[in-house]
C-alpha cells in the first residue's frame, strides 16, 4: 500500500520547526521514520504534512555533565549502539540496543523517535524509566525537562504536546555502585519483546538499594514493579516473584496471553536478579 498524500517541509532550527507545527495542517515530525512510515504505508495514519527534523544540527550528539548523560533525539540507535562513552556511561542502554529490531531498522531508528513513539513494548522506555531519567522538550512556550516516572501517560501517549519537539533525553552516568540488568523473551531475535524486564540498583555491601524493575510488553506503558522491588530490597526473591501477581496485569495480546506473560515476567526477574547481584558496574 502506498500512503496518502503528504506535503513534506525540511527545518533548519528547532524554533522553525515549532513553529511549523504550529502553522501546517495535521503535521507530524519525521525521525529516523521507521515506525512513521510504516503507519503511513499501511494507512494507520495520514499526516497532511511531514516537518523532517534531520536538517536540525546539534540533535544528534552525546554530553556528559557532571555526573549525568545526555543523548540527542537524533541520534541512530546504530551510533549508540557503537558509542564508546554510552558503553562506559550508560551500560543499561548498550545492552538494550541489540535487541531493537534489525540493523538495517537500527541504521535510521533514533533515539528520540523510540522514546517519543512510546510503544509499550520497546525497549528504551522502559530503559529511560529504569533510570528514572528525563526527558528535555522544547516547545512553543520554550525549553521544559519532565522525568520519566511523569512523561509515559498511556498507550503511545506521552507528556510531549502537539507542538513539542523531544531534543534529548539525560540519565544519570553510572557509578561504582550501580547495578544495571536486562532480559527479554521475543519470539524470534529482533523483534518487539513479548514481555521484557530492564533493571537499576545500587549495590550496597551485598544487598540492593534503590531498585527500579520496569517491564515492557505488559501494559499500556513501561511499567513499574514497586512489591517487587521493595521485596528484592528485602534480598527476597522468592517474594519479589509472587509480587508480580499484583504489580502486573498483563492483558492478553497476539503474542501471548496475560497468564503466559506473568509467567515469563517471573522468569525474566530471576535472570535480571541474578545480573544485578553478580555483575560489576
Ligand atoms: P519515526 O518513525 O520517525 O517517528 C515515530 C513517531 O515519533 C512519530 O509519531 C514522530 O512524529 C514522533 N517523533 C519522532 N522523533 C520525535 C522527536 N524528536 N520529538 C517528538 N516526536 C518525535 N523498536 C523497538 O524499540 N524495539 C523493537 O524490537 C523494534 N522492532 C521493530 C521492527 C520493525 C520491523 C520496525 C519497522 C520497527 C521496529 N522498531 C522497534 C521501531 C524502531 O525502533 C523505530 O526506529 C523507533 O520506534 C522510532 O524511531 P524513529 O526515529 O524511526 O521515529
Amino acid at each position: 500500500m502506498k500512503p496518502a498524500p503528504f506535503a513534506y517541509a525540511k527545518p533548519r532550527s528547532l524554533d522553525e520547526a515549532i513553529a511549523l507545527l504550529g502553522t501546517r495542517s495535521e503535521p507530524r515530525l519525521l525521525a529516523g521514520g521507521q515506525s512513521l512510515l510504516a503507519t503511513l504505508n499501511m494507512r494507520l495514519s495520514a499526516p497532511r504534512t511531514l516537518i523532517d527534523i534531520n536538517g536540525i544540527a546539534g540533535l544528534d550528539r552525546i554530553a556528559r555533565n557532571g555526573g549525568t548523560i545526555e543523548i540527542g533525539a537524533l541520534m541512530r540507535h546504530v551510533q549508540a549502539e557503537r558509542s564508546a562513552e554510552i558503553a562506559q556511561f550508560a551500560p543499561l542502554i548498550a545492552r538494550a540496543i541489540p535487541h531493537i529490531a534489525h540493523p538495517a531498522i537500527r541504521n535510521r531508528g533514533t533515539i528520540g523517535g523510540s522514546i517519543a513513539f512510546a510503544d509499550p513494548a520497546a525497549e528504551l522506555p522502559a530503559c529511560l524509566l529504569a533510570l528514572g531519567g528525563e526527558v528535555e522538550i522544547a516547545g512553543p512556550s520554550g525549553k521544559r525537562s519532565v522525568k520519566a516516572d511523569d512523561y509515559f501517560k498511556g498507550l503511545y501517549e506521552t507528556a510531549l504536546g502537539p507542538q513539542d519537539i523531544l531534543t534529548s533525553i539525560r540519565i544519570p552516568a553510572v557509578t561504582a555502585q550501580s547495578r544495571v540488568g536486562f532480559a527479554e523473551f521475543a519470539m524470534r531475535r529482533g523483534d518487539y519483546a513479548m514481555v521484557g524486564l530492564t533493571a537499576t540498583a545500587r549495590a550496597d555491601g551485598k544487598a540492593l538499594t534503590d531498585v527500579r524493575l520496569v517491564y515492557f510488553g505488559v501494559g499500556q506503558t513501561p511499567i513499574r514493579a514497586k512489591k517487587a522491588e521493595a521485596a528484592l530490597v528485602r534480598s527476597d526473591l522468592d517474594g519479589a516473584v509472587a509480587a508480580l501477581a499484583t504489580d502486573l496485569d498483563p492483558p492478553d495480546d497476539i503474542q501471548a496471553t496475560g497468564k503466559v506473560k506473568k509467567y515469563l515476567a517471573g522468569v525474566l526477574l530471576r535472570r535480571v536478579a541474578r545480573q544485578l547481584m553478580e555483575q560489576p558496574a
